[in-house]
């Protein structure tokens, strides 16, 4: 039975099927350079938290914005109409007040 190629993982010393970019076993990847764990503790140290480059910053503000989006989007899908409509209705009842405050001052 022909088998998958496999690779090692450098972290654990897993096998897993090549081609995969995370150890199935241990969560290491290629983000994470395949450190060994002992590298990884000595990077963990040295870079507890390492400054995200403005390109990583503005993907995170731009996941930020989108997901704060899709929540707004989600929540005045769920509103009853009633509120969702109700900043028109509120302009609406301004202009009629207004119109009404209009015709008492002229008449
Ligand atoms: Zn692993």
């Amino acid at each position: 039975m022909a088998r998958h190629p496999e690779e090692e993982c450098p972290h654990c010393g897993e096998r897993f099927r090549a081609g995969r970019s995370s150890c199935p076993h241990c969560g290491a990847d290629k983000e994470t350079g395949w450190l060994s764990a002992e590298d990884q503790m000595l990077a963990e140290v040295e870079l507890p938290d390492p400054e995200p480059t403005e390109k990583e910053r503005a993907r995170i503000a731009a996941d930020a914005r989108r997901e704060r989006h899709r929540a707004r989007a989600d929540m005045v899908a769920r509103r009853p109409l009633i509120i969702r409509t109700r900043p028109l209705a509120a302009l609406l009842l301004l202009l009629l007040l207004l119109a009404f405050a209009l015709w008492r001052a002229f008449s």
